[in-house]
């Protein structure tokens, strides 16, 4: 049904025509009605409708407000979602690598509803920094973007706070991580192994199984590595065997993305310290644009600094004028 609006004279006296024929008041922009006429307790009443125009200007507003409601739900998903600030950055946008393992992350998002329908999760394998905690990241993200209730957090972050609460508290917390749609554990094996540790990562895995809600798992362990500890030990098995039954193993074997960043800041720290101007990125570890930057033409080389002749012997002067010959040389 259209909803009612009411027109004060002004507004009639301005805006409208009247249409002699009819009786009702008529828009001049659309020529659609802005009254009509109903049964009110057995007698006729004129009331005011929309025009064309104003429903068309009532469903832009509404859509609007829809969108600033949206983004406000991304908002206060990411901010309890997103643990860690830096992951905000690990969106597919900011992905400049070549490495075909991205494409499993596209293929998950595009795929959501049928991953979790299926309740298909991810266990993501490999050497440190080969990109595991990246490719989480932008799944993550691209699906808070579709208001996907996700939390990507870390096991030591949860054994934290399970460990200042009571067990009441504890176990609502562990439900509590059920209530999300996908959860994103990072760093599986990097705790101390306790037996206290064991249980609760055996809890927190079990609970999630239970929900039949997929959760995406990084870990620097091998899948021999977990064979092997489950094979020797029960209480590795059960948790071994609960993510394998429901996660999907992927191995990461490309090169170390930490590395080729930590050499990327050292070159850009060089070349705005060496150079007259730089380019700035806006985002520090865009490598293409620092790609873009270093294939460019050089702009004019500073001076060396000359050695402070007041303070000929200081230990400030010296390392000033070794880090100088160190960044220089390449700074390798
Ligand atoms: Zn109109």
């Amino acid at each position: 049904m259209k909803p009612l609006i009411s027109i004060t004279d002004d507004m009639i006296a301005v805006h409208t025509v009247r249409e002699y024929n009819d009786g009702l008041l008529y828009c001049p922009v659309c020529h659609q009605k802005k009254q009509t006429r109903l049964i009110w307790n057995g007698s006729p009443v004129v009331v005011s409708c929309m025009c064309r125009c104003e429903e068309e200007a009532y469903e832009a507003e509404q859509k609007t407000f829809r969108e600033r409601e949206r983004m406000n739900t991304i908002r206060s998903l990411k901010a309890s979602g997103l643990q860690d600030p830096m992951l905000k950055d690990y969106t597919f946008e900011h992905d400049y690598s070549t490495d075909p393992v991205m494409d499993k992350a596209h293929k998950y998002v595009e795929r959501w509803h049928a991953c979790y329908e299926n309740n298909i999760g991810l266990l993501l394998f490999g050497p440190v920094g080969t990109g595991k905690t990246f490719f989480a990241g932008c799944i993550a993200n691209a699906l808070l973007d579709q208001c996907v209730p996700v939390l990507m957090t870390n096991f030591s972050k949860i054994i934290n706070t399970l460990s200042g609460m009571y067990n009441e508290d504890k176990n609502a917390y562990i439900e509590s991580l059920s209530s999300y749609d996908l959860l994103i554990i990072d760093d599986l094996g990097i705790e101390r192994n306790t037996e206290y540790v064991l249980e609760q990562i055996y809890s927190i895995i079990d609970a999630r199984y239970r929900s039949r809600k997929p959760m995406i798992i990084t870990t620097n362990l091998g899948l021999n590595d977990m064979r092997n500890a489950a094979a020797s030990d029960i209480r590795y098995a059960r948790i071994y065997d609960r993510i394998l039954e429901i996660c999907q193993p992927i191995p990461f074997t490309g090169k170390n993305y930490r590395l080729e960043k930590a050499r990327t800041n050292m070159e850009i720290a060089r070349q705005i310290l060496l150079y007259d101007s730089f380019y700035l990125s806006s985002t520090p570890h865009n490598n293409q644009v620092f790609q873009n930057y270093i294939s460019s033409p050089k702009p004019k080389k500073r001076e060396p600094p000359q050695e402070v002749k007041t303070t000929p012997n200081s230990w400030c002067s010296k390392l000033h004028q070794l880090c100088w010959l160190h960044l220089s040389s390449g700074g390798s």
